[in-house]
C-alpha cells in the first residue's frame, strides 16, 4: 500500500446518522417562531430566532467585530479586510459536506444559526443594518465584500437581492464584491445575472482536489447532492462570463489527496486564467470529519509555497519534482530565489480574493478559520521574523 492510499483511506468521514422528522428542515426554529431582534449571537442556551435571508445574513466573528456589531478581540490582528456574508435560513444548507460545520446532518443537534463554521461562530445581522454601517463610514475598513451562497432553494434569488441592495448603496468600484457560489442549484444564466449586477469575482468551492475525494466528502459518499461535473460546468461558465483573473476555486488541502494532486489542479486553474484559494483541513467540531487529524504543517507549508509560485510567480508545476509519496522535493526554481520568496512571507498568508494592498495579498484573511492561533496555518497578517523561523522549520528549509 502506498502512502497515498493509506492517507486517502484514513481520511474517511463518519456516516451521517438518521435525523428525526421533527428536527428536519429547521422545524424546531419554525415551530418556536421567535421574532429576531437585531443582531443574534449564536447561543445554544436560548431559542434561535426565525431568521431568513435576504432580511438577515450571517457574518464571520471577525467581520462582526470589524463592523462593530459584536465585541471581541482577535489574536495579533485588529480587523478583517473582507466582509463575508453568509445566506441564512432556518432550514440551513441542504448539503451534507463531511468537513463542514454547516452540514445538514447537524440539524439533529444544533439549529442552523448556532452552528460553528470554519472554527468560528457566525452572528446573524440584519442586512439593512450591515449596509447602513458600511455606507455611513467615510473610510470603511473593508477592501471587499463576499456573498457566500449555501445549498438552499432560495439561495440563487436571495444572492441577487443581497447584491442589488448592497450595490444600490455602496459603489462596487470602492468595495468590490465576490460571490462564493453554490453550483448545484445554479445555471449559466445565474452567473451572467450576478456579473451584470456588478459582482467582481466569482469563485467555486471545489474544496476537494480530486473527483473521488469530492464524491466521498460532498457527494454520494455522505448523502450530499453535489457533483464534480456540475461544479466544473459552472467554473467554466464563470471563466467565459467573468474572464481571466476574475474567477477561481477553493481547495482544502489534506483530505487524502497528494501534494502532486493539489498542485496539478492549481496549475490547471492557472492555465484556465483562474486563481486558487487554499484552506488547510481542520477537523471542524460537529462535522463528519471531526475525528480526523489536521493537515501536518510540513505538508501544508510545501503546498502553500508551491501554489504561490505557480499562481503568482509563473513557476510551472511540470518543473517541480516530487518523491515517491508525491511530496514536493524541488520547487523548480534556484535555491536563492526560493529563499527570497520564503522570506517575503506572502506565500504563507491566507489566500483568497485580492484587496487593495497587492494582487497577491488577499482581502479575505479569515483569521484562524483553518487553525488555532497557537499553530497558525494561514497567516491573517504579514508573518514576522519569528513566524518565518517557524515556517522555515516546518518546511525544513533552514
Ligand atoms: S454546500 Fe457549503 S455550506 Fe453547505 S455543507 Fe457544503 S461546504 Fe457547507
Amino acid at each position: 500500500m502506498s502512502c497515498y492510499e493509506h492517507s486517502t483511506k484514513s481520511m474517511e468521514p463518519r456516516t451521517p446518522g438518521v435525523i428525526p422528522i421533527e428536527l428536519k428542515n429547521g422545524a424546531r426554529v419554525k415551530a418556536n417562531d421567535v421574532a429576531p431582534q437585531g443582531v443574534y449571537r449564536p447561543d445554544y442556551n436560548i431559542l434561535t430566532p426565525n431568521m431568513r435571508s435576504p432580511e438577515y445574513v450571517q457574518m464571520s466573528t471577525a467581520a462582526a467585530i470589524t463592523l462593530g456589531v459584536t465585541g471581541g478581540r482577535m489574536h495579533r490582528t485588529s480587523c478583517t479586510r473582507c466582509l463575508n456574508l453568509l445566506l441564512t435560513y432556518p432550514e440551513g444548507c441542504r448539503a451534507n459536506c463531511a468537513y463542514c460545520g454547516l452540514a445538514r446532518h447537524r440539524e439533529a443537534e444544533r439549529d442552523y444559526a448556532d452552528r460553528n463554521f470554519i472554527r468560528v461562530d457566525w452572528p446573524a445581522v440584519p442586512l439593512e443594518q450591515t449596509i447602513d454601517i458600511v455606507a455611513q463610514d467615510a473610510n470603511p475598513p473593508f477592501h471587499r465584500m463576499c456573498i457566500s451562497m449555501i445549498t438552499h432553494p432560495r439561495s440563487d434569488e436571495d444572492t441577487v437581492t443581497v447584491l442589488k441592495k448592497w450595490t444600490d448603496r455602496i459603489d462596487p468600484g470602492a468595495i468590490p464584491v465576490s460571490i462564493l457560489s453554490n453550483p448545484t442549484t445554479m445555471t449559466r444564466e445565474d452567473v451572467k445575472r450576478l456579473h451584470g449586477l456588478g459582482a467582481d469575482i466569482f469563485t467555486v468551492a471545489l474544496d476537494a482536489a480530486t473527483p473521488e475525494i469530492f464524491d466521498r466528502t460532498r457527494g454520494k459518499g455522505v448523502q450530499s447532492p453535489h457533483a464534480w461535473k456540475k461544479y466544473w460546468e459552472i467554473l467554466m461558465d464563470a471563466r467565459d462570463i467573468f474572464g481571466p483573473q476574475k474567477f477561481g476555486a477553493h481547495i482544502i488541502v489534506g483530505m487524502g489527496e497528494t501534494e502532486r494532486d493539489v498542485l496539478a489542479l492549481v496549475q490547471q486553474l492557472v492555465d484556465l486564467g483562474a486563481h486558487s484559494h487554499l484552506f488547510c483541513f481542520f477537523p471542524e467540531k460537529g462535522s463528519l470529519m471531526d475525528h480526523l487529524p489536521a493537515t501536518p504543517r510540513e505538508q501544508w507549508r510545501r503546498v502553500q509555497l508551491a501554489r504561490y509560485l505557480i499562481d503568482y510567480r509563473e513557476v510551472r508545476f511540470e518543473s517541480m519534482r516530487f518523491d515517491q509519496s508525491a511530496r514536493v522535493v524541488d520547487y523548480g526554481i534556484p535555491e536563492s530565489e526560493l529563499q527570497t520568496i520564503v522570506g517575503e512571507g506572502i506565500a504563507f498568508r491566507t489566500s483568497g480574493c485580492p484587496g487593495k494592498f497587492a494582487d497577491d495579498i488577499s482581502a479575505c484573511d479569515r483569521p484562524y478559520g483553518d487553525s488555532p492561533p497557537s499553530n497558525i496555518a494561514s497567516y491573517p497578517f504579514q508573518p514576522n521574523g519569528n513566524d518565518l523561523r517557524t515556517i522555515r522549520r516546518q518546511l525544513k528549509i533552514v
